[in-house]
């Protein structure tokens, strides 16, 4: 129902999302198909390009099939990834996780960039979801009884006044709504930068996501649909301020010596170094996930280094988890909404909790620069490929399918400590070809992984 007030207009809905990256989009695709009326805001009219947010883990390929963006992605040539392989600077293999082990329907990561990404997820919301772009959320607004009910945005000039059964905050790392919510994060700054670059090429290796643990850092490489290549350089945060041209080329020429593995490469960095983009990383959890009427989805919620790939995942994971906690629910009955807003928030804080550590550990091995961080790292990736269970279950836990985190005899296993007492066992109930979808499924069979 909507009704004018001069240049207010008041509007009733079941649900308002508030922004529309992806976890927006994940939660209006996710309640959309629940036949509720969704209202979708985002402040941008357009997306703009930005170089995150690209690979798609297996997880989120079931649910983005469910939506019907999965036939547009594909439709659109998304690069279909089997492989995530850290390797040293000059390209020797160190570790390698191998998505195909993992069974099913969709063994493998896709990757496309981030807008492609938005665009079709947004072409794929259902009727009764509504998307207004231009619309700049300011305010929450609160019942009687001091629950959220709805929000006060502007929107070329009109002020809008959204009522709604549920608010749900995905209004990215700065949110808005969650600081006006009294949500308070405290985000931790890595030590180093990631220098973004869009190059026009393909690569030898065309299914593969390269992670080089150089003493420099991270460099990243992995294609891109339309014949585009990413390249990710970890930089410190003060490296590249202030550089002349001549100093970038420079720059550049070093960063080739000390990585060889980008020497094909090195011609097509140095003619787009002015295309890079360089992009902070950060990482929090929110100590609490809801209050009466409102939910935090995506980085409104959490942020971890994006190295191994689990933003979105974790996004459209937390979409799907509501939409499951909200199925049976009556949009207008705020206890109900607010007894499955506690449960969304029970079920999602121990996955996202670790997400966060498993983000984490695979970023600090991949990004330390001192030598004994170097030499550790070295030393639990090459455990990890000796052990054909630990290499499973960490291709797993990254894959969004489930979540089994390593425990302090893993470790040792990975440092070498320990012979792997469990692999027997392991290699005797894991088949890779197993009919209902592999380890994978028994892995959850099981019960044993945090989902
Ligand atoms: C370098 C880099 C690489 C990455 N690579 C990957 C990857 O390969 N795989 C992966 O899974 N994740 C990756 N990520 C993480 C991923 O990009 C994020 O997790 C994801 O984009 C978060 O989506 P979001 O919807 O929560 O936030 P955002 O994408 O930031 O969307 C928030 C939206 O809210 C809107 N908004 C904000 N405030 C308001 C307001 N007041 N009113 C209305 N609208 C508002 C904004 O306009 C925006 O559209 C990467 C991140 C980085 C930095």
């Amino acid at each position: 129902m909507t009704t004018g007030h001069g240049t207010r207009r008041r509007t009733d809905t079941d649900v308002v999302v508030c922004g529309s990256g992806v976890a927006g989009l994940a939660a209006a695709c996710a309640l959309g198909r629940l036949g509720l009326d969704v209202t979708l805001l985002d402040k941008q009219r357009t997306q703009p390009p930005v170089w995150k947010g690209e690979v798609l883990q297996p997880g989120s390929l079931d649910s983005l099939h469910a939506w019907d963006a999965l036939g547009r992605l594909e439709a659109r040539q998304a690069v279909r990834l089997s492989r995530l392989v850290a390797r040293t600077a000059t390209g020797e293999e160190l570790m390698a996780l191998d998505f195909t082990v993992l069974g099913g329907e969709r063994p493998w990561m896709l990757a496309h960039d981030y807008s492609t990404i938005l665009q079709c997820m947004a072409d794929s919301l259902g009727p009764t979801v509504r998307l207004r772009r231009g619309a700049l959320v300011k305010e929450l607004s609160h019942d009687s009884a001091g629950r959220i009910s709805g929000v006060r945005a502007v929107a070329d000039g009109t002020a809008l006044d959204i009522r709604a059964g549920l608010v749900v905050a995905a209004d990215g790392m700065s949110s808005r709504l969650r600081r006006l919510a009294g949500i308070d994060v405290e985000p931790v700054a890595y030590d180093h930068r990631l220098l973004s670059f869009e190059l026009p090429g393909t690569l030898p290796t065309d299914d593969e996501v390269s992670a080089h643990a150089t003493d420099r850092g991270l460099v990243m490489i992995y294609p891109l649909p339309d014949a585009r290549i990413r390249v990710y350089i970890q930089v410190r945060t003060d490296e590249l301020r202030k550089v002349s041209p001549a100093d970038l080329r420079r720059w550049c020429e070093g960063l080739v010596a000390q990585v060889p593995a980008l020497a094909p490469l090195a011609g097509l960095l140095e003619v787009n170094l002015d295309r890079r983009q360089l992009l902070p990383v950060w990482c929090y959890r929110a100590p609490s996930l809801v209050r009466p009427g409102l939910v935090l989805l995506g980085e409104a919620a959490h942020v971890v280094h994006p190295l191994a790939a689990q933003g979105m995942n974790t996004s459209i994971g937390d979409a799907e988890a509501l939409a499951a906690r909200l199925a049976a629910v009556d949009l207008a009955d705020g206890s109900a909404v607010d007894g499955a807003l506690r449960g969304y928030e029970n079920d999602r804080m121990t996955r996202i909790r670790d997400v966060h550590t498993m983000s984490h550990n695979a970023a600090r091995m991949m990004t330390s620069t001192s030598r004994a961080g170097r030499v550790l790292s070295r030393r639990l990736m090459r455990g990890t490929a000796r052990s054909r269970r630990l290499n499973y279950l960490t291709t797993y836990n990254m894959s969004g399918l489930g979540m089994r985190p390593l425990d302090r005899l893993d470790r040792l296993v990975q440092l070498g400590v320990l012979p792997d007492l469990r692999a027997r066992s392991f290699a005797a109930s894991h088949s890779p070809a197993h009919p209902a979808g592999g380890a994978a499924a028994q892995l959850r069979r099981a019960g044993r992984d945090n989902r």
